[in-house]
């Protein structure tokens, strides 16, 4: 194909990908905003993940440790496993990418589900494949759908466990189910973002299913509970050969010193995650049974968001809710193009902004809380 074109052309199937759009993170006029939209903590960083940051800026000249040695050996340390199993990226959209670009060519598929994160949608036309999207079950991850659309084509399947935007997740049990169900050459990637908030005796974040197959992997992200997502630290936990492919194709520094330091402080201080996901914990219950109490369904979520779902009624729906809700200072996620038309997703904020949500909502239905 050696046809001359007047300008550069992307290859095939890139300008049919709708970029990723982020959060909203303003309220024009509004004094006083709470960004409810990124699922960010609302009690930022370890203060040690902070000061080791801070440290790192004195060095700045260096180019960073492309192992990440100090930073894979202190997760290792926390979760008890083999450094040499893990990766790390900037952010886990980073690694979710590499997957793709590693695992997948032009016509292969990849599937997702039908309320996916959509940065595996983005990533597997990324890399000239097709995307193929199975339903879910009540907003949770449907094993026997995915089993049911795999052909000899599938060469990826991506879920969030627990999902996003849903807060849904599914037991250990049911993602051995979909390990054993799956050809051996299909990569099963498991995406813990939320993993940490997770409190059911039957929810596993993926690791012992890693360690026991050699087609599953598990990511993870410091972005969430360890509240660095400005620095963009992610990690995977994988198969040595997964691993040894990876690796050849990142780039050769892909994290930064002062995210590498952070991170390793922050993965250290698990007192300060237990500090969070309590104050996690009792924020969902209160805000599920408030909301719940003012007459709105609330997807039940085991993470630090929850998905609300509005009226189909005029002036009750959900863009109706978010203009009324920004106008007040608190910023939601409108998740549309999640396949949710009339919900919102809020991430638990600080204490001030899961009262004042649940009492503008409130107002919003008429049925104060
Ligand atoms: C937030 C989130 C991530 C984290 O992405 P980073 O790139 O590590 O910030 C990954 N997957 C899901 C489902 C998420 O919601």
């Amino acid at each position: 194909m050696s046809v001359e074109m007047s300008k550069p052309v992307p290859r095939p199937g890139i300008l049919d990908i709708a970029a990723y759009v982020p959060g909203k993170e303003h309220a024009p006029g509004v004094a006083r905003v709470y960004k409810l939209s990124s699922n960010e903590t609302p009690l930022g960083a370890s203060p040690k993940a902070i000061e080791a940051f801070r440290e790192a800026a004195g060095h700045l000249e260096r180019y960073p440790d492309g192992q990440a040695i100090e930073l894979r050996e202190a997760i290792a340390a926390v979760h008890g496993l083999n450094p040499a199993n893990i990766m790390c990226g900037n952010g886990s959209d980073e690694l979710l990418g590499l997957l793709c670009h590693v695992y997948l060519s032009p016509g292969d598929e990849g599937i997702i589900t039908e309320h996916g994160f959509l940065v595996y949608k983005i990533q597997i036309m990324g890399a000239g494949a097709t995307p193929v999207v199975v339903k879910e079950t009540d907003h949770t991850v449907d094993v026997d759908a995915i089993l049911a659309a795999v052909t000899d084509k599938t060469k990826i399947v991506f879920i969030a466990n627990p999902g996003n935007p849903t807060g849904t997740y599914i037991p250990v049990s049911e993602v051995r189910r979909l390990q054993a169900g799956l050809p051996k050459h299909v990569v099963l990637v498991l995406d813990a973002a939320y993993a940490e908030y997770v409190r059911r005796n039957d929810y596993e974040s993926g690791i012992e299913v890693v360690s026991s197959n050699a087609n599953v992997v598990m990511t993870r992200t410091f972005s969430k509970v360890y509240g660095l997502a400005a620095l963009r630290v992610g990690w995977i936990y994988a198969p040595a050969e997964i691993i040894d492919a990876l690796n050849r194709v990142r780039g050769p520094f892909n994290m930064n010193t002062p995210a590498i330091a952070a991170g390793a402080a922050a993965i250290r201080d698990q007192a300060f995650v237990q500090e969070a996901t309590s104050f996690n914990q009792m924020w969902i219950e209160k805000v599920t049974g408030a909301l719940e109490t003012i007459g709105l369904k609330v997807t039940p979520s085991v993470t630090n968001f929850v998905l609300i779902h509005f009226p189909d009624v005029d002036g009750k729906r959900a863009a109706d809710a978010d203009d009324f809700l920004t106008s007040r200072g608190y910023i939601l996620r409108a998740v549309r193009s999640y396949g949710f038309p009339n919900s919102l997703r809020m991430s638990i904020g600080p204490e001030e902004a899961n009262r004042g949500v649940i009492e503008a909502l409130g107002e919003f239905m008429g049925r104060p809380a």
